[in-house]
């Protein structure tokens, strides 16, 4: 049985770079990757905010990083890690095909996956009219109405984005005021084709076979609206998913791996990275960090 000096579970930014500098240690790894390498940065069209890197896509970022660590030497395997058992001098990743992988550190970088707004209807539309990625799903909805919702950087930007090619977006927000930058808030705001609908919450999605409206309250008034619209983007924020290894790490009640900047866990030799940590700031540039910080003390502890 191969015993491996890191295994990263995640092949994300953090995951990635995490590898990049285990490799570059001299080091035995091996990623896990429930689905696609990349994460959630591929579905960013343009990042405008990693230094020295101005307006590369998601995409390429991805692609970029996923080349160094191939080419540094990783082994990747396309599976869902499913739990961790610790036993004194080595971790064994259990995983979704029954596979089971040894290693002296593990560091878990599993990002997090969208969140659901919760509206009745909602689940029922998925991928038919309710798209949580305007830069994937966005071209089916040229020349149509569609809805955003939220207020974070996600909306601002999927709605900058939507309004290139629809015919009219709502952005629909539960308060006033945007956490998004102000930057990129001020450009929507002189779309032509872009209404701000604000301090109202989507309740209801309706439709026969595809989305045709939703149905919003006004949180003040309680004043209900039905808004006829093709498509809704939920752009609301991530959820991270770390239950599976709440028996090594501590987990706050939002669902994030408690740790602090040394990305070490309760358990010895088992770190995490990115934005699956309990942290202030999730950027790229912060996942890529954590991923340097993880990688180098665990390799420091080898
Ligand atoms: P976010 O910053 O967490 O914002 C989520 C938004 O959704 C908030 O405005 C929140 O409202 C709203 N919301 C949450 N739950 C809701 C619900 N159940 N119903 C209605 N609205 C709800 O998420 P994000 O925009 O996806 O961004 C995630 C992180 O990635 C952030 O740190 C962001 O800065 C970063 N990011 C950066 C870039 C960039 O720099 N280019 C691009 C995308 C994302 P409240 O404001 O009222 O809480």
């Amino acid at each position: 049985m191969s015993v491996y000096d890191v295994i990263i579970i995640g092949a994300g930014p953090a995951g990635m770079t995490a590898a990049i500098y285990a490799l570059r240690s001299g080091k035995k790894v091996l990623l896990i990757e429930a689905s696609a390498y990349g994460g959630q940065i591929t579905n960013t069209l343009k990042i405008e905010n990693y230094p020295a890197a101005p307006n590369i896509s998601g995409y390429e970022f991805a692609s970029n990083l996923y080349k160094q660590v191939v080419g540094f030497g990783a082994d990747i395997v396309y599976e869902r890690a499913t739990g961790i058992t610790d036993s004194d001098d080595t971790k064994i990743v259990h995983t979704s095909k029954n596979q089971d992988y040894t290693a002296k550190t593990v560091i878990i970088a599993t990002g997090a996956k969208n969140r659901m707004l919760g509206a009745i209807g909602e689940k029922k539309f998925i991928g038919r009219g309710v798209s949580y990625c305007a830069t994937c799903d966005g071209m089916f909805f040229r020349g149509k109405d569609v809805a955003v919702v939220g207020g974070g950087n996600t909306a601002v930007e999927d709605a900058l984005f939507l309004s290139e090619y629809c015919n009219k977006v709502y952005v629909i927000h539960r308060r006033d005021s945007f956490r998004g930058a102000k930057t990129k808030l001020e450009k929507l705001k002189t779309r032509d084709n872009v209404e701000f609908v604000l301090n109202t919450v989507v309740t209801n999605v309706i439709g026969d076979k595809k989305v045709s409206a939703i149905e919003t309250k006004q949180v003040h008034s309680g004043d209900t609206q039905k808004i006829a619209v093709e498509g809704l983007f939920v752009a609301v924020g991530q959820e991270p998913q770390n239950s599976e290894f709440s028996n090594v790490v501590d987990i706050d009640k939002s669902g994030y791996i408690v740790a602090g900047e040394d990305c070490q866990t309760r358990t010895k030799g088992i770190f995490v990275a990115g934005d699956c940590r309990v942290k202030n700031v999730r950027q790229l540039v912060t996942a890529t960090a954590d991923g340097a910080v993880s990688a180098l003390t665990a390799c420091s502890e080898l």
